[in-house]
């Protein structure tokens, strides 16, 4: 066992076990040994690889996205630009890049960024200097008034309870200590679970063996971001993997280098995931009082805002040494096989606003 291994032993020792919640949470943020507060986990040469660093094209698109939507805001004087967890600050550095052409846009926004690492708010820091910007521990910390926020692949970093239907109930699986008290396992709670009322009707009536997964902070999050959109006024995007209508199904997974890893070996070593359930999410944004859009396939998201035309304009400027990893990065994030059909776009929108740009539908329930 590694030290946050035998840290969490101690606690289910004296405390009893853990849900799969509470080791997500300590494995990904524990503040001396959780994954994300001790290194910066991307790239080629980290432990997975996002949209923004496969192609600049990604980031470009969504600043083009947000300046489409402060326009259908009627151009507000001011607004709040949010990112929730920016990674290397690579996305909005891209996105501020293409707000060039929107300098009125740009006069308009002041920078806010949400990051629970120290590593990576560093990061940021350096690539975002010219921008400003504030960094906040969670959207309550971000300033009043009119919001634009961006995430991507923040929803599915956030803990998931899972819980496993049994022949009359259902019970929610937990982490506690191997017999011999030298590994961390998986074990069923035997009481039966009172999560099992959060889960959505079609979810709940699943046959027995069934594992469901819920997100308590992604609801939280959405129902508060709803509620904020609703007064205040304003739009997010959020792009992800994962599904849509809410099904059963063990999306969680851990890795390491790119490759897959054992979920309760060696805490804080790895990352930790979970698909993302965009119709719970949609939902709890929709009872806070914003107007849902999508989810969209990111292929036919970015196509939409123009994927093809930004990547022809990068062609004609670049090196012929350039060319194949610029196509080789848009190709990534539009190809079913790859990033195209997997991950999706969610947009949410103060009541009011027409359909931002690359949604053609509203969420249906
Ligand atoms: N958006 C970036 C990084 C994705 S990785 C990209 O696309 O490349 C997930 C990001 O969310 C990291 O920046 C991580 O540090 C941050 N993060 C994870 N959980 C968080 C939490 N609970 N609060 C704030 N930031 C969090």
């Amino acid at each position: 066992m590694n030290e946050l291994a035998r840290l969490l032993a101690q606690r289910i020792r004296t405390a009893g076990p853990l849900t799969v919640a509470e080791f997500i949470q300590e494995a990904l943020l524990h503040p001396r040994l959780g994954y994300y507060m001790t290194r910066d986990p991307l790239g080629a040469r980290g432990d997975f690889i996002t949209a923004p660093e496969v192609s600049q094209v990604f980031g470009e698109l969504v600043g083009l996205w947000c300046a489409d939507i402060w326009d259908k805001m009627g151009r507000p004087e001011r607004v709040v630009l949010a990112e929730l967890g920016p990674g290397r600050g690579t996305l909005m550095a891209d996105a501020l890049r293409a707000l060039k052409a929107a300098p009125d846009f740009g006069q308009a926004v002041s920078l806010n960024l949400v990051e629970a690492s120290p590593v990576l708010r560093h990061q940021q820091a350096a690539l975002l200097a010219a921008a400003h910007p504030s960094w906040h521990e969670s959207i309550a910390g971000l300033p009043e008034g009119k919001l634009i926020l961006i995430a991507n692949e923040f929803l599915d970093a956030l803990p998931i309870r899972q819980l496993v239907r049994g022949e009359r109930h259902w019970h929610e699986r937990m982490v506690t200590l191997s017999a011999d008290q030298k590994s961390l396992v998986f074990a069923l709670d035997p009481a039966p679970s009172p999560a099992a009322a959060l889960l959505p009707p079609q979810v709940a009536a699943a046959q027995a063996g069934s594992l469901a997964e819920i997100r308590p902070a992604a609801t939280a999050l959405g129902a508060a971001l709803g509620k904020r959109l609703a007064e205040q006024g304003g739009a997010a995007l959020f792009v992800d993997y994962g599904y849509c209508p809410s099904a059963c199904g063990d999306t969680l997974q851990a890795l390491s280098r790119h490759r897959r890893h054992e979920v309760l070996e060696n805490p804080g070593e790895a990352d930790l995931t979970a698909h993302v359930d965009f119709a719970a999410f949609a939902a709890a944004a929709r009872q806070g009082g914003a107007r849902a859009w999508g989810p969209m396939p990111q292929g036919g998201f970015l196509a939409a805002l123009g994927l093809a035309e930004r990547a022809a304009a990068l062609f004609a400027r670049a090196t012929p040494a350039q060319l194949p990893a610029i196509e080789s990065g848009c190709r990534r994030l539009i190809d079913p096989q790859e990033m195209g059909t997997l991950f999706k776009a969610l947009a949410l929108t103060e009541p009011d606003l027409p359909a931002p740009a690359g949604f053609a539908e509203e969420f249906a329930a």
